[in-house]
Formats: C-alpha cells, structure tokens, sequence
C-alpha cells in the first residue's frame, strides 16, 4: 500500500465520519481517529463488513431513516441516480448505491477492465448477464458504452433462443456472461441457430458472477467451442474490476485507486499478510465511493492472492476466485470448493458434458463421505463408459483434492441450467434436486 492510498483512504474516512452517524460511532468505537490517520495497519481495527451486517444495515434505515439503503449510505437519497441489487433468499435484497460520481468512476473502471481485455471502440458486445437488478447488468451495460463499444443488451432474462437470434443477427465480437451460460449456449446453438457457436464469429468471452472461466478445464472447453480468448472477470459496484490476462494466472486489479483488497483469515476475520499464493477471504474498502461506500467488505469469496509480476508484464496485484465461502464443504477435514470438483471433472471433456452437481444432506460444512457428485456424460459420449468414467473421476478427486466421491453419471443435459447462475452444489432437504 502506497502513501497516495493511504492519503485517499483517509479522505474516504473523513468523509464517511462526516456523512453517517453510523460510520461515525463505528469509527470511533474501532479507536480509529480519522483525522491522524496515517498508517494502513490503523484499518485492521475496523470491525468488517458483511452481507449479514449489509442487510441489519439496510434494516435498522428502513425503521430509522425511512429507506432500505443501509445506515452505511453516505449520501442523500435525493443524490441518489441508480440503485442495483442482489437478490436475496429471504428478505429484503441487498441494495447497491450510485451517486452520479460513482457512476462515473464506476463506468470508467468497467471500460477500462473490458479494454484490457481487447475490447475495442466499435466491437459489438452482446450482454448476457441478467440485467435486472445486477451489478453485471446495467452498470456493464454502461461501461460498454463508456468505452465506446455498441452494447446489445439481450441479457440473461432474454434467454437461450433470444440471445442466440440475436449473436447470429448482429455477430457480436464480444460476448459477456456467466460461464455456465456460454457453456449451455455450445449445447443449443447447434439447435437454435442451426451453427455452433464457433461460427458466430465471437473472438473474445468476458465470463464473470460465478467462478469458471478461472477454471483451466472450463476455460478450455470454451475456448475451444467458441475459438475465442476466454477471460475470467469481477466487478461492477464500487469501482472494483479485475479481469484474467493471456497468461491466466489470476486476475489483475485493474483499478487499485478505487478499492483496497485484503486477504482475511476466514475463522478469525483477522487479516493476512498478502504475500505470494496467500489464500484468504477476500474484503474490498471502497477508496472514492459516494452513495454505500465500504469498509473491509467479505465477499464470502475464497481467493489466492498472487504478488509477484505477472509473465504479461502488467504491473499490481491478482487473484483468483477459488469458490464462494458457503459453497464450501469440509470433507473429513478437506476443505472442498465445488468449482474444484467441477475442474477436475472438466478435464474429461468431451466425455463429460462440464455440469456437474454435488448433493450434500447434512446441514453444515461438514460432509461426511463420500461426496455425492452427479456428473452429466458429454452428449456425444457412450453409455457402456459409464462405469469406468465413473470410478476414474473417483480416483482423480481423491488424487487432486484429497476427498472421497461417489461419482454418479447422469445423461447430458438432465441438470438443471440457469440462464444466470448454476449451482454446483445443492442441499439436498426432502425436495428433488434436478
Ligand atoms: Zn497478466
């Protein structure tokens, strides 16, 4: 960390001390004087933020302030020119907040992560991340556009057929969705459109809001359907982007003056230093944000921190998603990340179709074993393999992540798509998981 970071933190600081009674109380019961701060390792006493702390925010404004944006809202509610959000299993949704500044900075950082990608002024981006209430959506949709790039926003909600009419109509140079969407689209388009994907003449896949595309297995599969550069991707609110390079060895942070990133010990919430291959929770402290800005936010996102330069010869930090915290089970005392299990078993493509589904029936981390895992068979592949496919991936997992599976091969296409996100592991609670 950079005196200038320190410098700009602290304005952010000051501003949230001044702006929210909240932040103020939060601040100053951390022991945090912003007016002196002066030192990165002042930071670590701020309590962290959360999702389960985003939503009691957003619950005491509703009954305190008379809106649902969290008592971390720095800004009026009359400043306010977008609002996004994550939908929630129960409740109220996690809600997102832009100024007309963080519109700004937030386009800026978008354009700048596609253009690192080779996204060009001119390019045909198809949009086909849900664009409803999505930091993907509408917020991508107008960093497309910042860059100067034409956006087609078809978006997930468009769905498969639509989307598909649409890439052969106005053939996009790129293309930007989920990873499991990009792989359901190789499946269809031969149906739909009557060509594979790798005829609708896409060059370049931007893949974000789950893990996969940082997956080497996923990756090559898309690569080699699509024959176009696949690159792994996170961002959207705040500033915060990181895109996958040519070399693929996490993403870079492409925009270090808009968020601190931190690495925190997932039992203790403590930070950890952030040296090569360091393996944490990620926490984003928004540095120039106006409407919601945070501090120290756990993404519930596992990541790998790397700090030595890159073979692409950009300079700064990387990461690479390694798997959502809750997805994560511990399988006799392994932890195992379902997009892991989904890499090894991706490795057999063509054989496998890539779509896996972990069932776990017990209600915590813990697993006992084996692992259920329904694999789908490549939908060219022969039935009479199933066997033998089977007590293979068994004996890869156990070799690759130390974990027992029972491995169950299922006919391609019979788990259950999701334009948006597909879960990799379901729990299983009497209900059928298809
Ligand atoms: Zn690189």
């Amino acid at each position: 960390v950079d005196h200038n970071t320190v410098g700009v933190l602290k304005a952010q600081l000051e501003y949230e001390w001044n702006s929210s009674t909240w932040y103020r109380e939060r601040l100053d019961r951390a022991g945090v004087d912003v007016a002196a701060f002066s030192d990165i390792a002042q930071l670590e006493r701020v309590p962290r933020f959360d999702k389960e702390q985003h939503r009691l925010s957003q619950e005491a404004s509703l009954r305190e302030s008379g809106h649902p944006y969290g008592l971390h809202l720095c800004a009026g509610t009359d400043d306010l020119r977008a609002v996004q959000a994550t939908s929630g299993t129960t409740g109220l949704p996690t809600f997102y907040t832009f100024t007309e500044s963080d519109l700004r900075v937030n386009d800026a950082a978008i354009a700048a992560g596609l253009a690192a990608a080779g996204v060009r002024p001119g390019d045909v981006v198809l949009h086909a991340y849900a664009l409803s209430m999505f930091v993907g959506g509408v917020p991508w949709v107008r960093g497309i556009q910042a860059l100067g790039a034409a956006a087609v926003p078809v978006g997930a909600e468009g769905g498969t057929a639509r989307l598909l009419q649409f890439a052969g109509a106005v053939r996009p140079r790129v293309l930007c969705c989920t990873p499991s969407f990009a792989e359901h689209l190789i499946e269809r388009a031969p149906q739909v459109v009557g060509v594979d994907v790798g005829d609708l003449g896409i060059e370049i896949l931007v893949c974000g809001g789950e893990a996969g595309a940082g997956d080497p297995s996923v990756r090559a599969i898309l690569e080699s359907a699509y024959g176009a550069r696949v690159y792994d991707v996170q961002g959207g609110a705040w500033g915060h982007f990181a895109i996958s390079c040519e070399a693929h060895e996490g993403m870079h942070l492409i925009t270090p003056d808009n968020v601190l990133l931190e690495a925190l010990d997932p039992a203790t919430g403590r930070p950890l230093p952030l040296d090569h291959g360091r393996v944490g929770n990620l926490a984003v402290t928004s540095l120039r944000w106006q409407a919601g800005p945070i501090l120290r936010y756990d993404m519930a996102d596992t990541a790998r921190f790397l700090t030595e330069p890159c073979s692409c010869g950009r300079p700064g930090l990387r990461y690479q998603l390694l798997g959502r915290t809750d997805d994560m089970v511990i399988v006799s005392g392994v932890n195992v990340h379902p997009s892991a299990v989904r890499d090894v078993v991706a490795s057999w493509y063509p054989r496998v179709s890539g779509a896996i589904r972990i069932s776990v029936h017990e209600p915590g981390p813990r697993v006992t074993p084996p692992l259920d895992v329904r694999v789908e068979r490549g939908p060219g592949a022969a039935q009479d393999g199933d066997e033998e496919l089977a007590a293979a991936l068994e004996d890869r997992l156990r070799d690759a992540l130390r974990f027992r599976a029972r491995i169950t091969i299922v006919p391609a296409g019979t788990l259950r798509r999701s334009d948006h996100k597909t879960p990799l592991l379901v729990r299983e609670s009497g209900e059928a998981a298809r």
